[in-house]
């Protein structure tokens, strides 16, 4: 048995025999529910032992309200909402952009906001919107995007932005959930902002943040490693720290033209959570100087549910699991979703029902 091996052994034989006191760590990044659950690796732990998901889908935690606006705009004349292909299918108050679409609006979905320059080139007679949403991870690309369209002076393209920051929703999260022992931190996020963005909180809140890659051991490594540091501070004391177990990318201090870049462009704002509500300081805009690119974004503080039913508010917050919705894998589908926790596949009901998660 090589030495990695006997490692991973070892770990997996902690996390299943693990007998003490219930801990709860959350795992804030929707792509890091998407691999817990591809990788099975809920399915390892023992009944003690919680993984729970939290508001870090970008498409999950944005309002109706905004999804309304975008679809507002797509049916104005002469305008196209460009957007990511996972958010045309998220409802909104009464309709997603895809019904408005399969409606007669003008709606364009791409891979990257820079694709909306060459259709901005190729029309210029059209209005373009980009759908602007996403965490620290995304916004350096809204930045790129900026700084092109300033450069060529390009006049028919605007953002609608509805940018999220990590800390604030943690810091929101430890202050209201009230069952999170620790936190498994996005590693996207901490590539950009670096891992020491998580250091105040750990301090603060006494809980230790794992800083956490996507593949199958790096990530069994942060697990393993997030729940024992809980369990050392309670056992021993040791105060809970920020450790960064995805090395190969990720730094203390992350990527500092990214983070000019956003500044530049950027300034921090209250923001609306889906189902959570306005979290102060925790999202972004565009600066006033370049308010002529903004569509409208400071319009949006509305958010309704489509199916009362739905929980995906106390879903988002941890303080439930997608099986303890009643619509769960039956009047909510992927393919019928009723809340946006099952539209996209880093959503938590979506992850759930696909592979048959329950924990
Ligand atoms: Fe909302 Fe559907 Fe999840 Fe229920 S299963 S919480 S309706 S997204």
């Amino acid at each position: 048995m090589t030495d990695i091996s006997y490692k991973i052994t070892q770990m997996k034989s902690w996390l299943a025999a693990y007998d003490g006191p219930d801990i709860s760590v959350m795992e804030v990044c929707g792509s890091h529910t998407a691999a817990i659950s591809k990788y099975g690796i809920s399915g390892l732990l023992s009944p003690k032992l919680h993984l729970i998901s939290g508001p870090g889908c970008p498409v999950c935690v944005t309002p109706t309200g905004y999804i309304d606006r975008l679809i507002g705009l797509s049916m104005e004349a002469d305008t196209t909402v460009v957007t990511f292909g996972d958010l045309i299918r998220v409802p909104g108050r009464e309709k997603s952009l895809a019904e408005a679409k399969g409606e007669g609006a003008s709606v364009v979905m791409v891979y990257s906001p820079m694709d909306i320059l060459r259709l901005a080139k190729e029309k210029p007679a059209q209005h373009f919107v980009f759908a602007a949403v996403g965490f620290e991870t995304t916004a350096p690309v809204y930045a790129m995007l900026m700084e092109q369209l300033v450069e060529e002076q390009i006049a028919n393209v605007q953002l609608l932005t509805a940018l999220k920051t990590m800390p604030p929703v943690i810091r929101w999260l430890c202050e209201h959930s009230g069952k999170i022992d620790g936190f498994l931190a996005p590693g996207h996020v901490a590539a950009v902002t670096g891992a020491e963005l998580f250091i105040p909180l750990a301090k603060r809140y006494q809980m230790p943040f794992g800083v956490a890659g996507f593949g199958a051991e790096e990530l069994l490594l942060a697990v393993y490693g997030t729940f024992r540091a809980v369990q050392q501070y309670r056992e021993c004391g040791m105060a809970p720290t920020v450790k960064n177990y995805y090395p190969s990318v990720v730094t203390a201090q992350g990527n500092p033209c990214a983070k000019v870049l956003v500044e530049k462009y950027f300034e921090p704002c209250d923001a609306l959570w889906r189902g959570i509500g306005v979290i102060e300081g925790s999202g972004r805009r565009l600066k006033s100087e370049y308010a002529g690119f903004d569509a409208g974004s400071e319009l949006l503080m509305e958010d309704h549910k489509k199916n009362q039913a739905c929980r995906c508010d106390q879903i988002l917050m941890g303080r439930a699991l997608p099986g303890d919705c009643p619509l769960f894998g039956t009047g909510c589908t992927p393919l019928h979703p009723q809340g946006a926790c099952m539209v996209s596949e880093e959503g938590s009901c979506h992850q759930y029902l696909m592979f048959h998660r329950t924990r």
